[in-house]
Parts: structure tokens; sequence; C-alpha cells
């Protein structure tokens, strides 16, 4: 039995913060803006991976309220939910994302960024896959206000 989830996040961008996307810091004059180091990508993978065991969604565990979870790194969030996932019997087979972001281009940072994620889900690069699009210069990603991720991930009986 394969069990599939979806996860979506979306973060401002702001002047004075980091550029963190799943778990890589980018160079970048502006940075994601929220209560975490708001790494948009590594949000969405929780997102999937929560809705795949059905274990609810981030902000159930993780509130926005809590200040423990101020300016937290995301992969420790993330390896947390695998973590979680575990204790339910199953395991993580892969997982697929969409970074939606106008600039900057993603591609230069595409490999680190899937063996970030991949470290942190305990699976082969093989088994993550990470692609990029910008907004077209439409709607809050085209004009660089924000930057989404959407997220897919499937998950079987532990074995
Ligand atoms: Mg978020």
């Amino acid at each position: 039995m394969t069990r599939a989830g979806i996860g979506y996040d979306c973060h401002r961008l702001a002047d004075g913060r980091r550029l963190v996307i799943g778990g890589v810091e980018i160079p970048h004059e502006r940075g994601l803006d929220g209560h975490s180091d708001s790494d948009v990508l590594a949000h969405a993978v929780i997102d999937a991976l929560l809705g795949a065991a059905g274990l609810g969604d981030i902000g159930e565990h993780f509130p926005d309220t809590d200040e423990r979870w101020r300016d937290a790194d995301s992969i420790v969030l993330l390896e947390a939910v695998v973590g979680m996932v575990g204790a339910t019997g199953l395991e993580v087979e892969n997982v697929d994302c969409t970074v939606m972001i106008e600039a900057p281009k993603i591609a230069p940072h595409r490999q680190a960024i899937r063996a970030s994620l991949a470290r942190a889900l305990g699976l082969e690069a093989a088994s993550v896959n990470v692609k990029a699009t910008t907004g077209e210069r439409i709607g809050f990603v085209g004009r660089g206000e924000g930057v989404a991720a959407l997220a897919v991930a499937s998950l079987t009986a532990a074995g």
C-alpha cells in the first residue's frame, strides 16, 4: 500500500531576511519572512509527509505562536516529522516538489537542495526531485512579493 500526501506553503519576501530553500541558504538581497527560518520548501515537504501519514499539518505540530520555533531551522523540523512518520510504521518512498520563485534562479542550487532534503528524509537523492518555475511576472510570485512551494510525498509500510 502506498499513501500520498500534498503540501503547499508560501512566504513573503522581505529585506533583512535570509533566503533558505530546502535547507540551502541562497545569496539574495531579500529573504523569506516568518516565524521560523521560513524555509518555504521544507514546510511544503513537511505538510506532504504529514498529509500522507494522516498526521495533520505543520501548524498543529509547530505553531507559530510558540517561541520554541522562532527562527527554527526547518530542516530540524523536517527531521522530526520523518521521525513521527516512522513511528506510525510508515517510511518515505519518494518526494517531488516545485519551488515557485521569480528570482533568483534555483537551477544553480538544485542539486544542493536535493541533497539537503534527501539527507533529512533519509533517502537517496534519486528519490527526491526538485523543480522550479517562475510566476511569469504575474501574481505574488511573478511580482517578487513572495515565494511558494508545492510538494508531494509517498509513504509505504516500513519493512
Ligand atoms: Mg511556512
